[in-house]
């Protein structure tokens, strides 16, 4: 008989500091966006399944940096970055700089299930919504009047991972970026094995300053922390990821990472 794991989850809504009193309410999507996807770990559904369901939970959230409220860009607009991984298989998919869809994780998962390419950027990736099919939206539609006011917000990434009953790990990350940042910019996000990565180890989703956490290629760093010795545990190696984060670059971020056992690693430096 297959062994029947105890699933377990983990969002994050992004790192850096929250200048309004939007805190209680973020954390209300947060928990949302967990239950969403622990529904589906609870029938015995896949992790992959999970974190996509969680991400597009707090993509649709206009609290939050992806999706509908996206950050802008030096030109006013939004482009942004998905990615979602299954740990066991290595398959992965990926969008970058990509505009006028809802939901960029739901594309990426159509790239991962397509299985020619990893990421597709920008025209791309809108073509190849096209041809399959996909939704596309209008770009103002996922602009929101705080974003528009709050040219001073800078981070808040979302992101989820997931290990099922079966003992399958997956991780998902999506993003509208950096604010301010130049039209083409691609942050860590749907770079595997930076903001987004996933193997039979571990599954980990990043956030924080994008061009620090690509230099460490921090997400596979953390999953390696986890090869390294049997004895490290999620929470030990998500700890260790932001302290080399710091330590190597003087960067600040916030990790979530699940090991192959199902136990759940935070780490975070920002407030
Ligand atoms: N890591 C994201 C990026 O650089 C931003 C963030 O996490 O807030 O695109």
């Amino acid at each position: 008989m297959a062994v029947v794991y105890s699933p377990s989850i983990i969002v994050h809504g992004g790192a850096g500091p929250i200048k309004d009193d939007s805190l209680a309410a973020r954390l209300e999507g947060c928990k949302a966006a967990a239950l969403t996807g622990w529904a589906i770990l609870q029938q015995g559904g896949a992790a992959l399944d999970a974190v996509e369901a969680a991400v597009v939970g707090l993509e649709d959230n206009p609290l939050f940096n992806a999706g509908t409220g996206s950050t802008l860009n030096s030109l006013g607009k939004i482009e942004m970055d998905a990615a979602i991984m299954e740990g066991h298989s290595l398959r992965a998919g990926a969008v970058a700089a990509v505009s006028g869809v809802k939901n960029p994780i739901k594309l990426a998962r159509r790239v991962l299930e397509d299985g020619r390419h990893i990421l597709l950027a920008g025209e791309g990736a809108l073509l190849f919504a096209r041809q399959i099919g996909f939704p596309e939206c209008a770009p103002e539609s996922l602009l929101v009047e705080g974003e528009k006011k709050r040219w001073q917000s800078k981070h808040g990434t979302v992101g989820a991972v997931a290990f099922d009953s079966a003992g399958r790990l997956a991780v998902a990350t999506s993003t509208g970026g950096i604010f301010n940042k130049l039209p083409g910019r691609v942050g860590d996000s749907p770079l595997i094995g930076c903001g987004t990565y996933a193997d039979d180890y571990g599954a980990v989703s990043c956030t924080g300053q994008g061009e620090a956490i690509m230099r460490l290629v921090l997400a596979k760093s953390a999953v390696d922390f986890l090869h390294e010795a049997d004895d490290i545990e999620a929470q030990t190696a998500a700890r260790m990821a932001i302290a080399h984060l710091e330590e190597r670059l003087q960067s600040t971020g916030g990790i979530i990472l699940i090991d192959r056992s199902g136990n759940i690693g935070y780490a975070r430096d920002t407030t």
